[in-house]
């Protein structure tokens, strides 16, 4: 089922008013949505329990100051919630919320999975700098302000939801979808203002803006590749990382309670920071920070969306989720898996494959 929503609005109110809805006909009992905090110009994700608070939703606004997958995974892990939960998630949060699922760090159970269309975000900083009393909206952004990784990014559209909420290809008002059965029977109860049967103008939209991002990818992740192209230049590119770990804990994939680069393995006596230094000369601090990313590279390489969340938390503006998509992007496509696609899809390196990796010379056994 797809159709016209709200033709008269513009989206962010069609989407507050499409929430109204839920929240009236007791589809939903909560829901996470972007708002505003208080009297301040950030937006950050909250869990509203009527509709009375929708005012203070900004489901559009062009800023992602963290996942939502992982306050999704704060409210379904330890415990299904007793009553529908709504989430609105943007496609890379979508994504990694899927392999947040195949990890078991999520439970959709009496979650209503509404994604919508997303055609970039900017910085924080760059957000609240064009923020007064009124909050800028996508509009006031130039292509040049948005986030590099969200210029690559090549889901406009979430591939995992419920219900989709469509901007691309509508004039006016938003484009509700049903993605799966759950979505169906939510959408029998929210009256559409038309049935889209024909969706060439939304395909099309669609189509271009995947366009522009691959060319842009293609390019900028050619010329990223060469500036990475040996130990040397990896060095030198990592060469300001202060090893804080800041990309890490924003990076909704890297899951674990205790990571491992934390842990007491990293721990030494003096004794042996002695050793090396004489065995250096010069011992360079912190020592561990290409190990660090190395490993992270290899723990999270076949999971990563390239949300660029990593990138922003960065206090020294390393290229971190630029590179990431990189890597991730040849990775995964010499396994042929994409992260996020759908939650049955099997965690790679969990899953023995007879024939992988002949291409590299390994031999069947
Ligand atoms: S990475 Fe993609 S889905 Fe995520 S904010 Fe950027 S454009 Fe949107
Ligand atoms: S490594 Fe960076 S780009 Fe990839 S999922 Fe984690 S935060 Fe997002
Ligand atoms: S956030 Fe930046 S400085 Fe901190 S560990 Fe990651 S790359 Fe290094």
């Amino acid at each position: 089922m797809i159709g016209i929503y709200a033709k008269g609005l513009n989206p962010r109110e069609a989407t507050r008013e499409f929430f109204a809805e839920l929240f009236g006909a007791n589809l939903i009992s909560s829901a996470l949505l972007p708002a505003r905090k208080a009297g301040l110009n950030q937006i950050f994700p909250a869990l509203l329990s009527s509709q009375d608070s929708l005012d203070e939703t900004f489901p559009f606004a062009p800023v992602m100051p963290l996942s939502t997958a992982v306050q999704l995974s704060k409210i379904t892990r330890f415990a299904n919630p007793t009553n529908t939960v709504a989430v609105l998630l943007r496609p890379c949060e979508s994504r990694a919320a899927v392999e947040l699922v195949k990890l078991r760090q999520i439970s959709l159970d009496n979650v209503l999975l509404i994604t919508r269309d997303c055609p970039g975000t900017v910085e924080p900083e760059t957000f609240e700098e064009k923020a007064s009393d009124t909050l800028p909206t996508f509009a006031d952004f130039t292509e040049d302000d948005l986030r590099p990784v969200c210029r690559m990014c090549s889901y406009p559209e979430a591939p995992v939801a419920d219900i989709n909420i469509g901007t691309f290809g509508a004039e006016g008002g938003i484009i509700l979808e049903a993605k799966t059965e759950k979505g169906a029977e939510i959408l029998k109860h929210i009256k559409l203002e038309q049935e889209l049967e024909d969706t060439s103008a939304r395909d099309a939209a669609l189509k271009e803006e995947k366009d522009k991002r691959t060319a842009y990818a293609e390019k900028h992740l050619a010329e990223l590749q060469k500036e990475v192209a040996s130990i040397d230049n990896l060095v030198k590119f990592f060469a300001g990382c202060i090893n804080c770990h800041n990309c890490r804990s924003m990076c909704p994939v890297c899951y674990c309670n205790e990571c491992f680069f934390d842990s007491a393995t990293f721990h030494f006596e003096g004794p042996r920071y002695e050793e090396w230094a004489a065995r250096r000369v010069v011992l360079q601090m912190p020592r561990d920070e290409m190990l660090f990313h190395l490993g992270r590279m290899n723990h999270i390489g076949l999971s990563c969306v390239g949300c660029g969340m990593c990138e922003q938390a960065c206090p020294h503006d390393i290229k971190v989720g630029q590179l990431f998509t990189l890597i991730s992007t040849i990775a995964q496509k010499e396994l042929d898996i994409h992260a996020g696609m759908s939650v049955t899809d099997p965690l790679p390196l969990a899953t023995f494959r007879e024939e992988e990796f002949c291409q590299m010379g390994e031999e069947k056994v």
